[in-house]
């Protein structure tokens, strides 16, 4: 995970069923960032049609590459209780410096650069697939990721809205 390679799908996959087999799932869940492959995605398929389960939507925030790598490299962690800050968003008073407890601001070796641009490539290589993979199953919700995080967040709050509401009908 250091270098921005995946997690081994056995793995993750028993995991993340432990969770959907869970009461707290009993209504519904929300995986955030699984699956990442096709061969994830087939995995997921057939452990929830064994369950009598399956997908409502698939969720795609969209957003260039460019982007990506100027939100996540400019992030920056303290040293001590672990603030967050932004050096283009969200920045301390003083340049490296934590505004609530003047320790060190670092960047994390998972923000910095080559490491963001290789996990671009490989979600090029294998989460790309997907877009179409979950398209093809009528699946797939776009949402427009250069937005700010509330407008986000409200879009795909409302699709979810209006997705349970088709359900139930
Ligand atoms: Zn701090």
């Amino acid at each position: 995970m250091d270098k921005g390679d995946l997690v081994p799908d056995d793995l993750i996959c028993r995991v993340i069923m432990e969770r959907v087999d869970s009461d707290e799932a009993a209504d519904g869940f929300l995986l955030d960032g699984f699956p990442r492959t096709i061969p994830q995605a087939e995995v997921l398929e057939n452990a929830l049609e064994r369950r009598g389960r399956h997908l409502t939507a698939a969720l795609l925030v969209e957003a260039p590459d460019e982007e990506v790598i100027r939100r996540l490299s400019g992030r920056r962690i303290c040293t001590k209780n672990g603030h967050l800050y932004h050096v283009d968003f969200d920045p301390p008073k003083h340049e490296g410096v934590c505004d609530q407890d003047g320790s060190r601001l670092i960047q994390r070796d998972d923000d910095k650069p080559e490491t963001v641009k290789h996990r671009l490539r490989v979600y090029h290589e294998q989460t790309t697939p997907l877009i179409d993979w979950y398209e093809g199953r009528g699946l797939l919700r776009r949402f427009d990721g250069t937005r700010s995080p509330e407008e986000v967040n409200g879009h795909i709050r409302a699709t979810l809205a209006t997705l349970k509401l088709e359900e139930t009908l």
